[in-house]
């Protein structure tokens, strides 16, 4: 299988270096050449497999430059009892005859983005090894939470790797930055940047697109690479989930054999959806793909109309893993549904660039909305949904997860389509406890508390247990304290890695 890009304009590479560089010279995502079909009797087969064989199964599909004894390296060293709390990986959840909820977030950072970056190092460093690659790769991350801690887990102590997260200095929560300040590693560089989010990507956008910073970090023997979810090999393993989700239903004769389900996704970056669509392309029973958005809901209006237009106020809101205007990753999607036509691509994204919106073609539209449907929950329908579905099952959901939920309930009274669906669990309620407590126990009992006391709280009042990785967070001691000014991200990153390698 080799990969092109969505511009049009790049050589086929194999998947080796599609992982190694991340994205395409031409400025495009690296997508595979061709479909890889699951036909249904390969998919019976898998049926008893555990999750690391099933995922060894696809991943073989997509890299098949890498030797099955490679895979299964990969696979059971990233997806074993050490890294997740949960035998199953992965495990699916009932909530009523026809709702299930698959829970994305038993690894060690506790959101979904575990189930690729436990395994993206492992690909990288072999893809590293593959094509001749002497440089130590340094991963250079901006983060809004969630990415810059699971990357930090993924990549500490690989070797021939180092890790660089820079994170806006007060927006992210308490308890994702006591994550990522007591990360330990003898390769993680963890910096403060005072501004927002958008600042603090726009730097870490610059530093990377900075020739002569990359020529001096090359006397170090130091390559920049990203963790992001544009690169393929943190969307080839997200695949997986959705084939394992399938089976374990069909396995409890949830459904027959050939049953199609419909998946709700809580999307920010169109990432996980896009494993969805990948997963339904390779032959999994799919009727719908529900795209939840909040208040930022750019892919809302662009799934029901066509138009895809960021200019619109940012919005913060307590879901902040899917704040977020522009998804990089529907590129990806539109070139499969466009017939590959790169040209039509470079048109749209030039369109994005220049005016900040593009409308796409009425055939590619069509096959937007025969296959996804999509709307979105303002923060005031999220923590309503959460007290809900707790009265209603005692389930505790996560602020992501809500909005998945209460999306949801609007597709099913929109279309009254009786399909078993599956929502996809992007977070531990844990993570986001303050707004999830603030849901089912009332602003009172909130009021005054930090967000470690309030796991205790959140863990008396749901009868779950606090996940290990979040429990002693006020135990560990504080390693990384440097602060750092918009316009000195490039300092950091220098004296971290001249630190190092002089
Ligand atoms: C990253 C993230 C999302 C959004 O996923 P995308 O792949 O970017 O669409 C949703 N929920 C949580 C908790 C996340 O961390």
């Amino acid at each position: 299988m080799l990969y092109e890009s969505t511009r049009g304009l790049s050589a086929k590479v194999s998947s080796a270096v599609a992982i190694k560089t991340g994205m395409a010279p031409d400025g495009g995502l690296f997508v595979p050449e061709r479909t890889a079909p699951v036909p249904p009797e390969r998919l019976g087969s898998m049926a008893g497999h555990s999750y690391r064989d099933r995922a060894a199964v696809i991943l073989q599909e997509y890299l098949s430059d890498y030797a099955a004894e490679e895979i299964k390296e990969c696979v059971e060293s990233a997806y074993n009892g050490e890294r997740f709390d949960s035998p199953e990986i992965a495990p699916v959840h009932k909530l009523d005859a026809s709702l299930f909820i698959l829970e994305l977030w038993h690894g060690p950072t506790c959101a979904f983005k575990d189930l690729a970056l436990q395994i993206l190092p492992r690909l990288l460093t072999r893809a590293a090894a593959k094509t001749g690659e002497d440089s130590t790769v340094v991963i250079l991350t901006a983060t809004s939470g969630d990415t810059g801690k699971a990357a930090l887990e993924g990549f500490k102590n690989v070797r021939g790797t180092e890790i660089i997260v820079f994170y806006p200095e007060d927006g992210v929560s308490e308890i994702q930055k006591l994550q990522m300040v007591t990360q330990e590693g003898d390769n993680v560089a963890v910096a403060a940047v005072k501004g927002n989010f958008d600042d603090v990507q726009a730097g870490v956008k610059e530093i990377f697109a900075d020739e002569e910073f990359s020529r001096e970090l090359l006397k170090l023997n130091c390559k920049l690479s990203s963790a992001n979810s544009i690169n393929w090999g943190r969307l080839a393993p997200q695949i997986v989930y959705y084939f394992s989700a399938y089976l374990d239903l069909s396995a409890r004769g949830e459904i027959k054999p050939g049953e199609k389900v419909n998946f709700v996704v809580p999307t920010g970056n169109f990432g996980n959806i896009l494993a969805a669509f990948y997963a339904y392309e390779m032959g999994l029973p799919v009727n719908r793909l529900i795209c939840a958005a909040n208040s930022n809901n750019v892919l809302a209006d662009f799934i029901r109309t066509g138009i895809y237009n960021r200019g619109r106020q940012f919005k913060k809101t307590i879901s902040p893993s899917m704040d977020i205007l522009v998804s990089s990753n529907l590129e990806r999607l539109l070139y499969h549904l466009c017939s590959r036509n790169g040209a039509k691509i470079r048109e749209w994204m030039a369109g994005l660039n220049n005016t900040g919106m593009y409308r796409v073609d009425e055939q590619t539209y069509g096959l937007i909305n025969t296959l996804f449907w999509s709307d979105f929950a303002d923060d005031g329908e999220t923590l309503e949904t959460i007290r809900t579905f707790f009265r209603r099952s005692g389930y505790v959901a996560d602020t992501h997860t809500a909005v998945g939920l209460n999306v949801y309930e609007k597709y099913a009274l929109a279309t009254g389509d009786p399909t078993k669906t599956v929502v996809a669990s992007t977070a531990s309620p844990f993570k986001f406890n303050e707004s999830v407590a603030k849901a089912i126990l009332g602003e009172n009992t909130v009021k005054g508390k930090t967000e470690l006391e309030l796991l205790k709280v959140l863990s008396a009042a749901s009868g779950m247990e606090i996940p290990p990785a979040l429990r002693d967070l006020d135990q560990k001691p504080v390693l990384h304290r440097k602060v750092t000014d918009k316009n000195s991200m490039k300092d950091a990153v220098r004296s971290f890695l001249t630190g190092k390698f002089k």
